[in-house]
């Protein structure tokens, strides 16, 4: 079997901490698991870093990260280097040169978990965002600074490539999935020239899905049916800025960013793909061991499932929801008193419950 390697990048504040128990977590898989065969390299690129050595990564930084299968990341940003720096010469890098031009974040109301929403009920679908172009573009600027007449110039990019690919990568993804609809966030009733090429550019690759149901809803009115009727989602498909604000609303609307993994994902696998959870490095709370790990957890699920390993992805997702159904186990933003390190270890404890009873079901 293959051998996978992983660079792990666990970066500011909470990210080392919520890091260390997704490794319990793969660490105890490979003892359970002899075909499950991972190597890990841990890497320091963090805002000490950057104060240490002027700059977030190696200059060759990226050139290491493509020699990898996979990249764990926690999560960057501290006071002491502005969010430019550590997104604009550690994130976007990434992001950017290795292809990842789709963000695919999971939103599924784990069974023992509270939404804010009344009529909850069944919530599970996936937001798969466009993660190259879009609205988050280098095209524009600013003039007349300072002055009265100043303006900003923020140019859109849409291109007929980049959103064929977003748009198959949705439909391929619910045909293999049996999910009956694809729901496409638009606006293209202003006159925006972006959206419109968005729209045509859906509808000609929904052809190629007959039996798959498309939607098109204008983001307005799609943020209120994420809270009136979060049930009837099945895939959603967005533009870069479109897709980051339904992600955490999304991620809201199922018990928040401790509980929301995400895939940055390079569908060809000509480089690697990035797991990391929606939240950041949360320095209100860093330091204190309190932070919930599920999201950091869930996204190297999803590492495993990218690797192929449905199955042992699966067994993570069932674990981490008998965790929340015993409700012994709580860190506070669940309204809890449990510790970061309490939640990763009663995670890998029903882990190794879910993989025997897996077992004996099997003999
Ligand atoms: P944040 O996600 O770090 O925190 C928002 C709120 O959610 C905070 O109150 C925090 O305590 C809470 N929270 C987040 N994750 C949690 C967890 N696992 N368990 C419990 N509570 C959790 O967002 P922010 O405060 O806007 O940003 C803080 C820093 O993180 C900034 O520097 C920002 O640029 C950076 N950031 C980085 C990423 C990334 O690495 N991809 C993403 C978002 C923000
Ligand atoms: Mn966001």
């Amino acid at each position: 079997t293959t051998l996978h390697k992983i660079a792990v990048l666990p970066g500011d504040g909470i990210g080392p901490e919520v890091v260390r128990e997704a490794m319990k977590v793969l660490e105890l898989l490979k003892e359970l698991d002899s075909s499950l065969h991972i190597d890990f390299e841990t890497f320091d690129w963090n805002s000490d870093y950057y104060l240490e050595n002027g700059r977030i990564m190696p200059k060759d930084g990226l050139e290491i990260l493509k020699q990898y299968d996979a990249i764990l990341f926690g999560a960057i940003g501290d006071a002491r280097v502005p969010d430019e720096v550590t997104i604009w010469q550690l994130i976007m890098p990434i992001r950017k040169q290795l292809q990842q031009y789709i963000n695919f974040r999971p939103v599924k109301l784990l069974k023992g978990v509270p939404s804010p929403l009344a009529n909850e009920k069944d919530i599970d679908f996936v937001i798969i965002r466009e993660n190259a172009e879009g609205e988050y573009s280098n095209s524009g600027g600013r003039l007349y600074t300072g002055l009265d007449q100043e303006i900003a110039v923020q140019n859109t990019i849409i291109t007929r490539a980049g959103t064929k690919k977003v748009a198959e990568f949705a439909y391929e993804y619910a045909k293999k999935h049996g999910k009956q609809s694809v729901t496409s966030a638009t606006k293209s009733n202003a006159i925006l020239h972006s959206m419109v090429l968005w729209d045509e550019v859906v509808k000609e690759v929904s052809k190629d899905y007959p039996s798959i149901h498309t939607d098109h809803y204008f983001i307005d009115a799609l943020v209120a049916y994420f809270v009136s009727r979060p049930q009837d989602f099945d895939v959603v498909v967005a533009s870069n800025l479109f897709g980051d604000i339904l992600s955490d609303l999304g991620s809201a609307v199922v018990g928040g960013l401790g509980l929301s993994p995400s895939a940055n994902l390079n569908p060809e696998r000509d480089f690697p793909s990035m797991f990391e959870p929606v939240h950041g490095s949360a320095p209100d709370i860093a330091g204190q061991g309190i932070a919930n790990p599920i999201a950091q957890i869930w996204s190297s699920a999803l590492m495993l499932e990218h690797l192929g390993r449905a199955d042992l992805a699966d067994v993570i997702v069932e674990s981490i929801e008998q965790v929340l159904l015993d409700n012994q186990v709580r860190t506070p933003d669940l309204g809890g008193t449990s510790t970061t390190s309490d939640m990763g270890t009663a995670i890998c404890e029903s882990i190794k419950k879910v993989i025997h009873e897996r077992q004996v079901n099997h003999s």
